[in-house]
């Protein structure tokens, strides 16, 4: 069994994450609304670049108009992002120790850097076999993989994401992965619902459970 696993709002609290960087800059002089104005002005115009969040250049952005005191701001989130295990949700360990590291993977989607040096601060990197920033699209990824490391057809793949987006898309055109739509409810997207799915869990005990019952291998 190869287990594909997300990052945010999967692994990590990423609500409580983002509530806490965004304390950070309102403590060295950054308004709520100049947080917001810069955090949405960077990334609007690179989405389409395929670039994502990062606080480093939000700060460049809040520095050129000004605002927040950009030395202290910088020193404070990378301290912040060095120490995250405390947004790793309770049940996450335990469920990655339950199986071979060899056997798990970590597909996250953002900033290549940023998504990079959350996955590390959470401290989770050495339970995993590889971790995976990649585009909005994981199917293909796993596919890819599944070639690579010729992984034996008997053996069942599972992808565990908050994103219905990821499991529809996967639904429609690998029937041979297993998808679990996790649904946590200090998730940001909890209120969506996900139509194509094997199986809705509320968390990875549920998760285990399942895997258990259902005898994949
Ligand atoms: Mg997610």
């Amino acid at each position: 069994m190869k287990i594909f696993i997300d990052f945010d709002d999967t692994i990590f609290n990423t609500k409580k994450f983002k509530h806490d960087l965004i304390s950070i800059f309102l403590k060295h002089g950054v308004t709520l609304s100049d947080f917001e104005n810069s955090y949405y002005a960077f990334q609007k115009p690179n989405k389409t670049k395929g670039l994502h969040y990062d606080p480093r250049a939000q700060i460049r952005a809040l520095k050129k108009n000004n605002r927040g005191d950009g030395k202290k701001l910088e020193e404070e989130i990378s301290v912040f992002l060095s120490k995250l295990e405390t947004y790793v949700f309770g049940d996450v360990l335990k469920f990655l120790q339950m199986f071979p590291r060899r056997n798990l993977f970590i597909l996250s989607y953002g900033h290549d850097v940023f998504q990079r040096k959350k996955i590390k601060g959470a401290g989770i990197s050495g339970l995993v076999r590889r971790v995976f920033v990649n585009g909005n699209n994981k199917i293909e990824l796993v596919m890819y993989l599944a070639r690579k490391y010729a992984f034996s057809p008997k053996e069942d793949i599972i992808l565990i994401d908050d994103r219905s987006e990821q499991l529809s898309r996967t639904k429609k055109t690998q029937q041979r992965v297993k998808t679990f739509h996790i649904c946590r409810k200090e998730g940001r997207y909890s209120d969506l619902v996900c139509l194509e799915k094997d199986y809705s869990v509320k968390n990875l005990k549920e998760a285990a459970r399942i895997i258990k019952k259902e005898k994949m291998q």
